[in-house]
Order: structure tokens, then C-alpha cells, then sequence
């Protein structure tokens, strides 16, 4: 392996977390719906906020 190469996988396994941070979801201690389109879905034992008209909307308990 080149050095650059290294220094390559270094950077792409540290930034890999970044890239997705939950997939945008926000994490609160309290959901809520934040208009009539939103609704609430059960998940591995979390409630998480899905929205059809308004995707920044979506949360994770
Ligand atoms: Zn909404």
C-alpha cells in the first residue's frame, strides 16, 4: 500500500460516521407532530416522526 493510500482509507473511515448522521433524523427526548401531515411510527421500540409534505419534520425518540 502507497502511503497516500493509507492516509486515504485514514480519512474515509474517519469521515464515514459524519456522513451519516442518522439520516437526518433529529434525535429528542420529546417527539412531536409539527403539522397534520406528520405521523407517528413505532420502530425497534422508538417512536419516530415521518412527514409526507414536509421531510426536515422527521425526528427519532
Ligand atoms: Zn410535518
Amino acid at each position: 500500500m502507497k502511503p497516500s493510500l493509507v492516509i486515504e482509507s485514514l480519512l474515509s473511515n474517519h469521515l464515514m460516521p459524519r456522513l451519516q448522521p442518522a439520516l437526518g433524523l433529529k434525535t429528542k427526548v420529546a417527539i412531536r407532530r409539527r403539522c397534520k401531515d406528520c405521523y407517528q411510527v413505532k420502530r425497534r421500540g422508538r417512536w419516530f416522526i415521518y412527514c409526507k409534505t414536509n421531510p426536515k419534520h422527521k425526528q427519532r425518540q
